[in-house]
């Protein structure tokens, strides 16, 4: 723990000297497998050779110009978004909360152009999460993340899904858009029924809202589609991307129909770092390699196996993982005992993993991870298990002895 850094973070005690493929590794030599990509964000694992090639090759010609002038690194990533999604204009952003909130101000502006600047309120849901700042905080509703905070931006709206109904009772002639993430990443990775995503756009149609999915986590390959969207065949008016998008360097994009994005005029948004020559090169080179033949069926392949063995993880240990959630290498197990003992014991295993809400971890492997590794990851998972069935009385009161357990394995 570091005195100088705000203690924003709850940190494990680990720190990693340098990373390979779907490994980490600490200053002492100890090699960790990765199963949480940072969180989603090194799709291409860590170092990826072709990664490499490209920052570097880019870090010797231009690094940063400004977006006063044209940027081809820029322009080649905007062109791919658009040719392979439904999108047509592109915003580039450093982050996922940056990119949500182009996609909330483009969707307030459109309805001001056409004259109806009262139309600004946004419906977004329980459990949801769209980032830190005042604005994305307030979309997600959440006590936790605003308290404190005060005062909370107006104009978001949160529902409980069950309640989709009640919109047709509400003021819908102040409704804007909805905002939904098409699996819930931080909620626990909860998943949204296909016919539940078809409801929003159809109500979405009905009211003149638009529809906006924030695929910050499950977007770029993650569910075995380079889009989420594209899997549940439910097409938004805007989307927003980020996490996987650089592989570990920090970009984001805010991708719109020509009409969703028709009131964002010269002068109406900006970002000093969106969209740097660095980022869009590294971007450029993730989805290259995402996009090519056999890539996206080999996420899949590797999240059946994944799912097969949970399932058989959870039927023979019912007392530590009792569910499996998500989508293709979007996937979360929610645990019968809590979630941070099975993230611990994963780390005495040499397992990293993610917590998630709703007593959850994830399971987010870099896309490319080896077969090997899932096999590998899925025997600790095991073993994670088996360690706290040992423990026998692993409920909150046998935490010290569970302790003791984790420096068995060194
Ligand atoms: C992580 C995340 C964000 C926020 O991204 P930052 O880069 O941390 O700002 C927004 N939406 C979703 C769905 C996310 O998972």
């Amino acid at each position: 723990m570091n005195n100088s850094i705000l203690p924003t973070y709850n940190r494990s005690k680990l720190s990693f000297k340098r990373g390979q493929g779907s490994w980490l590794e600490t200053s002492d030599g100890t090699r960790y497998l990765d199963f949480g990509s940072g969180i989603a964000v090194n799709s291409l694992g860590h170092c990826h050779p072709k990664l490499v090639k490209a920052l570097e090759k880019q870090s010797k010609m231009l690094w940063h110009t400004s977006n006063l002038h044209n940027i081809e690194q820029q322009e080649k990533l905007a062109d791919f978004l658009v040719k392979n999604s439904f999108g047509e204009k592109v915003f580039f952003t450093n982050s996922g909360a940056e990119s949500v909130e182009c996609a909330i101000k483009m969707a307030r502006k459109y309805h001001y152009e056409k004259g109806n600047s009262k139309k600004n309120k946004i419906i977004t849901f329980k459990g949801s999460f769209h980032g830190r700042t005042l604005a994305t905080i307030a979309a997600t509703g959440d006590k936790k993340l605003t308290n404190g905070f005060g005062p909370k931006l107006q104009g978001f709206v949160t529902m409980s899904p069950v309640d989709l109904e009640t919109i047709h009772k509400m003021e819908t002639a102040r409704f804007a858009a909805v905002l939904v993430e098409p699996i819930q990443g931080e909620g626990g990775i909860r998943c949204f029924h296909h016919s539940f995503l078809n409801e929003l756009r159809a109500l979405c149609d009905q009211y003149d809202m638009l529809l906006i999915f924030d695929e910050v986590q499950c977007g770029i390959g993650r569910t075995g589609a380079l889009f989420a969207y594209e899997k549940y065949n439910v097409i938004p008016d805007i989307m927003t991307v980020a996490k996987g998008l650089g592989g570990g360097f920090p970009i984001g994009a805010c991708i719109a129909t020509k009409k969703a994005s028709s009131g964002m005029d010269k002068g109406s948004h900006g970002s000093t770092f969106g969209g740097n020559p660095l980022a869009c090169s590294v971007a450029n080179a993730v989805l290259t390699e995402i996009t090519k033949a056999g890539f996206l069926n080999s996420v899949i392949q590797k999240s059946i196996i994944l799912w097969q063995n949970l399932a058989r993880l959870i039927d023979q240990y019912p007392h530590i993982y009792t569910e499996i959630r998500g989508d293709g290498m979007m996937l979360g197990v929610k645990c019968a005992i809590k979630n941070s003992y099975i993230i611990e014991t994963a780390y005495s295993e040499r397992l990293l993993l993610v917590p998630a809400a709703d007593n959850v971890v994830r399971i987010l492997p870099p896309l490319n991870i080896t077969m090997k590794d899932v096999a590998l990851g899925i025997k600790k998972l095991e073993r994670v298990a088996i360690a706290l069935e040992e423990a026998k009385d692993y409920h909150d009161k046998a935490f010290p002895r569970y302790q003791r357990y984790q420096h068995r394995r060194t």
